[in-house]
């Protein structure tokens, strides 16, 4: 029998940001004054993924059923981060700028 190549993390539903807190380089947004900070409430996520089809990009359901996302997606995103956050039905979205 195979090892999986993750630990199985048994029980654990939620969100998952693929990057750290940490400032990271982004390429050079064209606006830094509008870089997004996005963050998602893992009690309140149910995985319904409505966020993934406003903003594919940023957001991605695994076949865990937990979703990953990015914290600091490029400004262009922008607007489907903020749709993406108005149409979660459990409001677990937050988007911030800096
Ligand atoms: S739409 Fe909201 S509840 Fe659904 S997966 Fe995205 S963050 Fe979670």
């Amino acid at each position: 029998m195979s090892t999986p190549d993750r630990p199985a993390q048994q029980g654990q539903t939620g969100a998952v940001p693929i990057t750290t807190p940490a400032d990271q380089p982004t390429g050079g947004p064209a606006h830094p004054s509008t870089k997004l900070l996005v963050s998602v409430h893992n009690g309140h996520c149910h995985q319904y993924g409505i966020c993934q089809q406003e903003a594919p990009e940023v957001f991605h359901l695994r076949s865990d059923t937990r979703l990953n996302y990015d914290r600091t997606p490029p400004a262009e995103q922008s607007s489907r981060v903020r749709q993406a956050a108005r149409l979660c039905p459990m409001q677990a979205i937050t988007v911030a700028t800096r």
